[in-house]
């Protein structure tokens, strides 16, 4: 599976350039080169239709014609994009780099470092619930300042991740590991109608008493509901058929803090989140009857914008 493109360029004949859709272009009608749709890059592309493939439909989209390569700075060439992301920066501690490159060459981006990051993030944003608004809230804007650096580098593969989808340049450059070991990529990707599967692994790491890792999940934010200490971002749902013969419908809600972080989140666009999921207690083990549906509601926090990116696809 090669790097899909939701967008182009065609150049026509009459030397007009102009950005078509995946969806709704038309080669019969639209004659012209099709060129990547990043502007420093002259890579032709082909139109593949939406088609199925095996059981999975596969949505229309571009594709690079076999001998076509990205321009170096094209934000679709992958390789380049990884190395660029991973160049070491001096405000980085030794080994406390996000993204490592191993020695087969392939990025590891460290989950645990930007997770981490992430915890004291929220410390310090929760310390500025407390009171003492003055003192406390320099001292969120100095903890941002420290983490800024790790977690920009992760917000870049995150956004790498949602630019190109579920590809398998994507997963030749990069590899996901946490606390050490590498998450294998269906652990941590769930793209969009994948939340059952989420619950699925949610419900195996319970059944074996394995923490909770990572996960990077595409969601559609709903509406906000403000509570005292943050604001939660309802979430469109999800119906799963379940064993017991009834449906579960399960509910992500984003918990945010500062709670100013969920006024970016809502307008039912889909994003891209990357965050540790927090199922309500008991809520891994419903067991609808036939013709009920229970509710399972899959908490996930967002202390940073850098934890989020628009899906495009
Ligand atoms: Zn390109």
């Amino acid at each position: 599976m090669a790097l899909k493109m939701p967008k182009a360029r065609l150049a026509e004949p009459s030397g007009v350039v102009t950005t078509v859709n995946a969806d709704s272009y038309d080669k019969a009608t639209r004659p012209g080169t099709l060129l990547c749709i990043d502007n420093r890059c002259d890579a032709r592309l082909k139109h593949v239709r939406r088609h199925l493939q095996g059981h999975s439909k596969v949505q229309a989209h571009f594709a690079r014609n076999p001998n076509a390569v990205h321009a170096r700075d094209c934000k679709f060439d992958v390789a380049a994009t990884v190395t660029r992301i991973s160049d070491r920066s001096k405000r980085f501690e030794p080994d406390r780099d996000p993204i490592d490159v191993g020695p087969d060459g392939t990025a590891v981006f460290r989950l645990n470092i930007v997770f981490e990051a992430l915890a004291n993030l929220g410390r310090t944003t929760v310390a500025d619930d407390a009171g003492d608004r003055d003192r406390e809230s320099v001292e969120t804007i100095a903890g941002d300042r420290t983490l800024t650096p790790y977690l920009r580098r992760a917000r870049a593969v995150l956004a790498l991740l949602a630019r190109l989808g579920d590809s398998d340049e994507l997963r030749s450059a990069i590899r996901i590991s946490y606390g050490g070991a590498v998450l294998p990529w269906q652990d941590f990707f769930y793209g969009p109608g994948e939340l059952g599967r989420l619950y699925d692994r949610l419900r195996v790491l319970d059944g074996r008493n394995k923490p909770i890792h990572p996960v990077a999940v595409v969601v559609r934010p709903k509406n906000v509901l403000n509570t005292v200490r943050d604001a939660v971002v309802n979430c469109k749902s999800e119906k799963l058929r379940v064993e017991s013969g009834g449906d579960l419908r399960i509910v992500p809600r984003l918990a945010c803090r500062p709670p100013a972080l969920a006024q970016s989140l809502v307008d039912l666009r889909p994003y891209l989140v990357c965050t540790i999921p927090r199922p309500r207690r008991g809520d891994l083990n419903l067991r609808p009857a036939p013709g009920a549906t229970a509710f399972a509601d899959v908490y996930m926090d967002v202390v940073s914008r850098n934890q989020f990116a628009l899906w495009p696809h």
